[in-house]
C-alpha cells in the first residue's frame, strides 16, 4: 500500500498475505475488488453521476470493461480513497448482496465447478453453477453441488413439487 505521495506505507496489513487461494474464476477477483471499492462508500455527485450514465450510454460494452480495469489498477496502486468505512454506504445492505455474497463465498471455496454431478457434463460443453442442495443457502459446503443449467432448473422444480406435497 502506498500513500498520496507513492511512499510505502509501513505497518499496513497486506489483505491477502498468507491466505491459500484454489482455482478462481477472473470474474469473480474482479468482482471482489469492485465490492471492496463501493464498500469504502466512494461516492460521486448526482451531477456527475447524471452525466457519466449520459456518456456511458453511447459507449460499448468492450470500453466500459476497460474503464472498470483501470478502476481496479487505481485500488490496486493505493491511490483510491478507503477512509470512509463500508457502514456509511447506503447501499452495501440487502437481500441480493447477501445472496450474491454466498455466491462468491462458495465460489471462493469450492472453486469454479467443473462437472455437473447429474449429467455429467463438462463446463467447456455448458456452463456450470453450484446449486444448493438444501435450498436454505446456509453456510454449509457440503451443502452445495455443481450442475449444469438444466439439471439445475429441474432439480429445483422437482424440490418444489415435493413441498407441494
Ligand atoms: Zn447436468
Amino acid at each position: 500500500m502506498r500513500n498520496k505521495k507513492g511512499q510505502f506505507i509501513k505497518g499496513v496489513r497486506v489483505w491477502n498475505k498468507g491466505k491459500k487461494l484454489g482455482p478462481q474464476p477472473k470474474w469473480l477477483i474482479q468482482k471482489r475488488f469492485l465490492a471492496r471499492m463501493a464498500k469504502s462508500g466512494f461516492k460521486h455527485s448526482e451531477e456527475t453521476k447524471r452525466k457519466m450514465s449520459e456518456i456511458n450510454k453511447n459507449r460499448p460494452e468492450s470500453f466500459r470493461k476497460k474503464m472498470r480495469l483501470i478502476a481496479l489498477k487505481r485500488v490496486f496502486e493505493g491511490k483510491h480513497n478507503f477512509s470512509i468505512s463500508g457502514n456509511k454506504h447506503h447501499s452495501w445492505k440487502g437481500n441480493k448482496v447477501k445472496y450474491g455474497a454466498l455466491h462468491d463465498w462458495v465460489y471462493y471455496h469450492k472453486g469454479e465447478p467443473i462437472k455437473c454431478r447429474h449429467c455429467k457434463i463438462t463446463s467447456k460443453e455448458k456452463r456450470i453453477c453450484w446449486a444448493n442442495k438444501s435450498h436454505k443457502y446456509k453456510r454449509i459446503l457440503t451443502d452445495w453441488i455443481s450442475l449444469c443449467y438444466s439439471c439445475h432448473s429441474k432439480y429445483d422444480r422437482q424440490y418444489r413439487f415435493n413441498h407441494l406435497k
